[in-house]
């Protein structure tokens, strides 16, 4: 078999592993999936490289000193981010993924058969601490959702012209704030700022009234380009290492006031969270679909053949403290998005901004086309005017302190899901 064949069949829908829970046709991790993340446990304090199967997590750097990974670099996986395996290359995430899907497959008889091997190479996810996955360099966020462009825009502008001329002709984009984006679980503390009261001529300054969510993907930087050196949009796809699911949380009393004339600030500089497991653009290829049909057909630079869109169910759940249950309040699509991850790349780099290993890059809110596909609590209750309903009663606008909101996505296979485990956090008061 060469190469090509092998990476074939680690998406065979077909193939089991030997790790029963990952045969599970609703859990995120099957053998079909295999996403990278950083970890630590109770046994051993020290942050590696991990893969998730099920419920365990593969150490890769107990199993490339055991002599089982075959990779071009000494050591490499014994490191606090992804970052140094990521700048390997394409072909060597891609050889990895092939060695570690014929190790766990049901019928490979080495680590199966081998308890001592299997003690020294497997934690249980229960068992460890998942840590922010790379080191991220910079953060950047896009505003490609036409359903969340035009809500915001009849909102706050003008509902008859709710599109601005050129959100139609370039993926929008502003430069975010790395320092901040913090792993799932990690607690957010509700922002203080300048609110602007309709009533009052001058500004307040007070703690965030109308904390949001954005219900996001992001994806990282796998292979970035020199300054000065545009990366082509047939090209940008192969310099994508993998996704994450991204909240990228809102204050939009803030926002209102600061974000004219160069977009937001202190409304997002508080916190992004992300997901913990990067999930390769490899493990998504069986669900690549069409993007929308775009009108006008964009400038050359922005034009790609063929299918640059991936069918990922996405939904968002609240906690109110002290429910026990979690309300689910919004359910959507990333195939939705108007504007495709390789435009938005190809985009950003056209000036000839480069890009670096572990850049992060959001996606944008995404909205879909009904009420209860929004993806931000704005969209949701129409700016605080329709407050929805919570299943053990209580009612929101916007996040109160205490409440957890949690992101969950994955695409749908036959007899298996390719998931990207939870984006999760809770809202601290503000401090006083
Ligand atoms: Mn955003």
């Amino acid at each position: 078999m060469n190469a090509v064949n092998d990476l074939q069949a680690t998406l065979d829908a077909s193939r089991k592993s030997w790790i029963e829970s990952a045969n599970d046709p609703a859990g995120d991790f099957p053998i079909q999936n295999l996403p990278f993340g950083i970890f630590s446990d109770r046994g051993n304090d020290a942050r590696r490289v991990g893969v998730a199967i099920g419920d365990q997590i593969v150490d890769l750097a107990a199993l490339q000193a055991a002599g089982l990974l075959n990779v071009p670099a000494h050591n490499v996986f014994a490191r606090d981010a992804l970052n140094d395996f990521i700048a390997l290359g394409r072909d060597v995430w891609r050889s990895v993924r092939i060695q570690l899907s014929q190790l766990l497959a049901r019928d490979t008889a080495t680590l199966r058969d081998d308890a001592a091997l299997r003690a020294k190479v497997l934690v249980r996810a229960a068992d460890a601490r998942l840590h922010l996955p790379v080191q991220i360099p910079g953060y950047t966020d896009f505003y490609s959702s036409k359903e969340h462009a035009t809500n915001v825009g009849a909102m706050f502008r003008d509902p008859k012209n709710a599109l601005l001329p050129n959100w139609s002709e370039m993926p929008i984009g502003y430069n975010g704030r790395a320092s901040s984006v913090v792993v799932s679980g990690t607690p957010v503390r509700r922002p203080n700022g300048q609110l602007k009261l309709p009533d009052q001529e001058r500004p307040v300054f007070g703690a965030s009234r109308k904390l949001d969510i954005e219900l996001e993907t992001g994806f990282i930087i796998g292979g970035g380009n020199a300054l000065g050196e545009p990366i082509a949009c047939e090209d940008a796809e192969a310099h994508i290492f993998g996704m994450v699911l991204l909240n990228d949380w809102s204050a939009r009393d803030i926002q209102q006031w600061e974000y004219v004339p160069l977009g937001p600030f202190n409304a997002k500089t508080f916190a992004t969270t992300i997901s913990p497991w990067v999930v390769t653009l490899d493990a998504l290829e069986p669900f690549r679909v069409a993007q929308p049909v775009q009108e006008p057909e964009p400038l050359a630079y922005l034009r790609h053949r063929g299918k640059h869109a991936f069918d990922i169910h996405l939904e968002v759940t609240l906690r109110a403290q002290p429910a026990r249950q979690a309300s689910t309040i919004a359910r959507t699509n990333f195939k939705y998005m108007y504007w495709t991850m390789a435009q938005q790349l190809a985009h950003h780099t056209v000036a000839g901004c480069n890009t670096r290993v572990g850049d992060l890059m959001g996606s944008g809110t995404i909205s879909g086309p009904t009420e209860d596909s929004y993806g931000s609590l704005l969209e949701l209750t129409w700016n605080g005017k329709k407050p929805l309903a919570l299943k053990e009663g209580g009612t929101r606008t916007f996040i109160e302190d205490g409440d957890e909101l949690t992101l969950v996505g994955w695409c749908q296979g036959d007899g298996y899901r390719v998931g990207f485990g939870a984006c999760a956090g809770q809202i601290l008061p503000a401090r006083g």
